[in-house]
């Protein structure tokens, strides 16, 4: 199975900025899935800029809700609509900035797959709790209150898997730093565990992203440990040769 890059934008990338951008991944060829997840006005732009080439789009947070009376919160079904195929969720920056809860990652998470999204939930922890030694815990705890049941049975329509894990230490997000080799084995083989355990066959084969601090240098290192099956990339992602020379060092079948 290929890896899956997914790239996350976060508040960055504008409407100007899109055909330039398109035009550079484009250009490639590539031996992984390949996703961009900017932010959600510019799906649809950057949809049709890609113009067919073989990109995946998603968003970076859905409400729990379908639709209704909730203010600036954004649709699962509109998302789709739009033209997105993933939705991140319960990412470190929506955890500590808006308060989500592995309940609420877990509520979104049932929300984005009845839309026919793929989730793409997010677990990590902090330097604090690693230095303490709780990490795997942590992220344990995370696991078992933010993953719905519904992801044991359910598959999204062409698509193998019905979610995707992304394992992304708070403290290596953005700061340049990132856990030793070993440790982000260890982790995924961690959460491999509990996957099996949660979700029976489908968390046999549901692919571990790691994220933080991804970039063309360490790229083929981190993508060739066990149990790594791809990778969430912040910063590097904003520059299509940068996410296209990641995408490149992830191992071939
Ligand atoms: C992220 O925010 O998901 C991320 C991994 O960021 P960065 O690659 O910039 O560390």
């Amino acid at each position: 199975m290929p890896q899956l890059i997914a790239g996350n934008w976060k508040m960055n990338g504008t409407l100007a900025g899109i055909a330039a951008y398109a035009a550079g991944l484009r250009a490639a060829a590539a031996y992984a899935d390949l996703l961009i997840c900017p932010p959600a006005p510019l799906i649809a732009p950057l949809r049709a800029a890609l113009d067919g080439a073989p990109v995946a789009l998603g968003a970076q947070d859905c409400a729990v809700q379908r639709s209704g009376a909730h203010t600036g919160d954004l649709s699962a079904d509109l998302l789709a609509e739009l033209g997105a195929t993933h939705v991140i969720l319960g990412h470190s920056e929506r955890r500590a900035d808006h308060g989500e809860s592995s309940a609420i990652v877990r509520e979104k998470a049932r929300t984005a797959i009845a839309a026919g999204l793929i989730p793409i939930i997010c677990v990590g922890e902090t330097e604090a709790e690693r230095d303490s030694g709780e990490a795997e815990t942590v992220v344990r705890a995370q696991l078992a209150g933010s993953l719905p049941e519904e992801l044991a049975g359910q598959t999204v329509p062409g698509v193998f898997a019905p979610g995707v894990i992304a394992y992304e230490p708070v403290w290596a997000i953005g700061t340049g730093r990132t856990p030793t080799e070993e440790d982000v084995a260890a982790m995924h083989a961690s959460i491999r565990a509990a996957l099996r355990r949660q979700l029976g066959a489908a968390g046999a084969t549901m692919p571990i992203l790691y994220g933080g601090s991804v970039k063309p240098s360490n790229a083929a290192s981190l993508l060739a440990l066990p149990e790594v099956g791809g990778a969430l990339v912040g910063g590097a992602s904003l520059k299509p040769e940068d996410f296209l020379a990641i995408a490149s060092a992830a191992p071939r079948d």
